[in-house]
């Protein structure tokens, strides 16, 4: 019963082969990394709109801040015209003074707020020239890669014609569990035990699992899922 399993998986390993080569070919790979970029350019965006927003209220709120201290300037200056001694000249020219240091403070920050959001702006579209190119990138590796695909297609069929008669030779139960592994891209499936210990992952076996394999039983190694045997 386990030769006609092992049989299935020897034909089915030249099937593996060509999937491995497929799956890891250069056209395969740049598809794939160009698809999680036009995947992942919302999200991009999101973040570039939230900053965007975030420095341009902030801009808004400089200006607000620059226009009242424009306005404290204008009362101070009409104050000093009213002034009616030295001493409060003098107060008045120090307010004076630090109005302008502050009204100096605001325009520069100003100034770097717009210079922040200026490259926001280029980000945006960089971003979008990245994507464009990213979308041309993968519909060319997405047609190269069907091409691929094309080319092994005569072989895959044969492949899969051989394992289908060799299907029928194993116990249905048995075949259902290897098709599952398979499907979960586990290969080699089916592995002989040699020793004690399970042949792929290495671990140690229970007695009644070496009891198991004895009596010509098929087991599951419980840490790694591969199906073993032993020859008597
Ligand atoms: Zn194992």
């Amino acid at each position: 019963m386990i030769k006609d399993l092992i049989a299935y998986q020897n034909v089915d390993a030249k099937l593996r082969k060509i999937e491995s080569e497929l799956a890891q070919s250069p056209c395969r790979k740049k598809a794939i990394s160009a698809k999680n970029y036009i995947l992942n350019t919302p999200e991009t965006v999101n973040k570039l709109d939230d900053r965007a927003l975030q420095l341009s209220n902030a801009y808004e709120e400089l200006l607000r801040q620059q226009a009242s201290l424009i306005e404290q300037q204008k009362e101070l200056s009409q104050a000093m015209e009213k002034a009616e001694d030295g001493k409060e000249m003098a107060f008045l020219i120090k307010k004076a003074d630090e109005l302008i240091n502050a009204i100096k403070q605001v325009s520069s920050t100003c100034a770097k707020v717009n210079e922040d959001l200026q490259k926001v702006i280029k980000e945006y579209s960089s971003v979008r020239a990245t994507n464009k190119s990213a979308q041309a990138q993968y519909a060319e590796a997405t047609e190269e890669y069907e091409k691929l695909k094309e080319s092994f297609k005569d072989e895959r069929e044969s492949i899969q014609k051989e394992l289908e008669a060799l299907k029928s030779k194993v116990d249905p139960l048995l075949m259902e569990k290897y098709l599952k592994k398979r499907q979960n891209k586990m290969f080699p499936i089916v592995y002989e035990v040699t020793g004690e210990a399970c042949g792929s992952c290495l671990m140690e076996l229970s007695m009644l699992e070496k009891n198991k394999l004895k009596n010509g039983e098929i087991i599951e190694c419980e840490q790694c899922g591969k199906l073993l045997y032993k020859l008597n």
